[in-house]
């Protein structure tokens, strides 16, 4: 069957058992592949949701602009999808995301606008300058833009909700006994831990949190406390969302990029998989989710983008010797 537009081609990505890690902890550890969709991320479906709920409250209008402040997935998935539905897209995003999710936005035809790097405390940040941005184009023509809102708007974590946690629990056929990932605005952890959640309540959901986050500290100390850094994109916050908001959690970890950057090297030599470094941190969440469980259980995780996004980061030795990280063989 043919699917009718490219937003049909949003979702139902397949679940990969990741053979090493399964064989170290003597779980079965799944990634969803979620590379796999049209703009090559998880952050597809945020955008579907957003964009269908706001039209239906009528929010967004035909031909309209939608802005959003993103560190670039969610970006490339507005502009796809926008271009598909006659929409146009101004995408605000801090200038130290890799240069190639840059280009593919170029590419795409997304009206770029490249901020400084800033709190999200400062009223420079991204999210709060693509707020402004949409206030200004509305108060010069009242309707003409919509503020995506992907952090705050519950339209994300509802999607996830309705397709990536009904998918897992298809796929798994309800035996699944944990979910984890790391969190950018939330709406895939929170999202699919209330689809799990409300099928079994005993399925355990995990918050795997990089360094420079200050998820961890928050959800086991209950402050909102972070040290070192990270050099995965997408992932790591310093308040709570209003899609994190409530989220059932069981429990987290702090992962460091050296610990979990070797997870995704070792996948492209041996099993062929090339992802970014969300997916590394999320990898390593699966790891420690499955020693704590124990083995016999059945553990998801999401393999949120390609590599290839960050051919010039992680995937490049001069950039990891300048950080002390680990270099694939293969690079060095
Ligand atoms: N990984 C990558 C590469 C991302 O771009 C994002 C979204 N910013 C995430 C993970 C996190 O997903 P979420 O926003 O649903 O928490």
């Amino acid at each position: 069957m043919a699917a009718n537009s490219l937003l049909d081609l949003v979702g139902n990505t397949p679940l990969l058992r990741l053979k090493a890690v399964s064989d170290l902890t003597g779980c079965d550890i799944y990634g969803k592949c979620e590379f796999l969709n049209p703009g090559g991320s998880v952050k597809d479906r945020t955008a579907l949701g957003i964009i269908r709920c706001a039209e239906q409250r009528g929010e967004l209008q035909p031909g309209g602009t939608i802005v959003e402040g993103t560190a670039g997935n969610t970006g490339i998935g507005l502009c796809i999808l926008g271009n598909a539905l006659g929409y146009k897209t101004r995408i605000v995003m801090p200038m130290n995301q890799s240069k190639e999710k840059l280009e593919q936005l170029e590419l795409l035809g997304a009206d770029l606008h490249l901020v400084q790097v800033t709190g999200y405390d400062d009223d420079k940040h991204y999210v709060h300058q693509a707020r402004r941005m949409a206030e200004e184009m509305n108060a010069k023509e009242p309707g003409s833009a919509f503020w995506a809102r992907q952090f705050d708007n519950t339209d994300n974590r509802w999607i996830h909700r309705e397709t990536t946690g009904q998918e897992i629990w298809t796929q798994t056929g309800g035996k699944v006994d944990g979910f984890i990932c790391s969190v950018g605005t939330g709406g895939t952890l929170a999202g699919v831990g209330d689809a799990l959640k409300d099928k079994n309540p005993n399925i355990k959901i995990g918050l795997a949190d990089p360094n420079g986050s200050s998820l961890y500290s928050f959800f086991t100390e209950g402050k909102l406390e972070s040290s070192g850094n990270s050099v995965a994109e997408g992932i790591g916050i310093s308040h709570i969302t209003q899609n994190l908001e409530d989220a059932s959690i069981d429990m987290a970890f702090r992962i460091s990029d050296q610990e979990a950057l070797p997870y995704i090297y070792d996948l492209l030599a041996e099993e062929g998989v090339c992802l970014g470094g969300s997916s590394a941190i999320n990898i390593a969440g699966a790891v420690l989710m499955a020693k704590e469980l124990g083995p016999g259980h059945k553990i998801v995780t999401i393999l949120c983008d390609y590599g290839t996004r960050y051919q010039s980061k992680i995937y490049n030795p001069t950039y990891l010797k300048a950080r002390n990280l680990p270099v694939p063989g293969w690079l060095r």
